[in-house]
């Protein structure tokens, strides 16, 4: 399936999750539906949401489950998406921009004291200047992805799909 990312309506949970693992995610957190149906259809992306209202409609992801760790699954039955590793933690949660990886000499001002000199990396993103490193909260996802058997492909293999 040739995707063009997603835009994902009032579940601001999910599209950070989907931002980590990669995804071209648009969030829009209120606003009229029929907007953001034309927004979806004009860029070509697949909306999803939970609104009851738009399930029947094909091209519209409808989640049937208020729980995050169910939505993800749903899609990723749904859509038969596979993840490229290499595009894990790439971009950035809050705004979706890619993200840089950076030296901790040269974030050390900006970063919490507690995360210095332990060896982690750091990224920070070129858009809005968030910086993310793979602390414990990294740990923590990379074991709820397992748990959610997300398979994971090499980018070669992306390309030529
Ligand atoms: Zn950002």
């Amino acid at each position: 399936m040739k995707q063009n990312g997603f835009i994902v309506y009032k579940l601001p949970k999910l599209s950070i999750l989907l931002r980590i693992l990669g995804f071209d995610v648009y969030y829009i957190p209120k606003g009229n539906y029929h907007s953001v149906i034309g927004l979806a259809k004009k860029e070509n992306k697949i909306l999803i949401s939970r609104l009851k209202l738009l399930r029947k409609i094909p091209w519209i992801l409808y989640l049937s489950s208020d729980n995050i760790d169910e939505q993800l699954k749903e899609i990723i039955s749904k859509l038969n998406l596979l993840i490229p590793q290499d595009n894990l933690f790439t971009r950035c949660s809050a705004c979706n921009s890619w993200l840089e990886g950076i030296s901790e000499e040269e974030v050390k001002m900006e970063i919490p004291y507690s995360v210095r000199g332990k060896g982690y990396w750091f990224k920070k993103c070129k858009e809005c200047g968030k910086i993310f490193w793979n602390g414990n909260h990294l740990i923590t996802l990379k074991k709820k992805f397992d748990y959610l058997n997300i398979t994971y492909i090499n980018d070669n293999n992306e390309k030529n799909r």
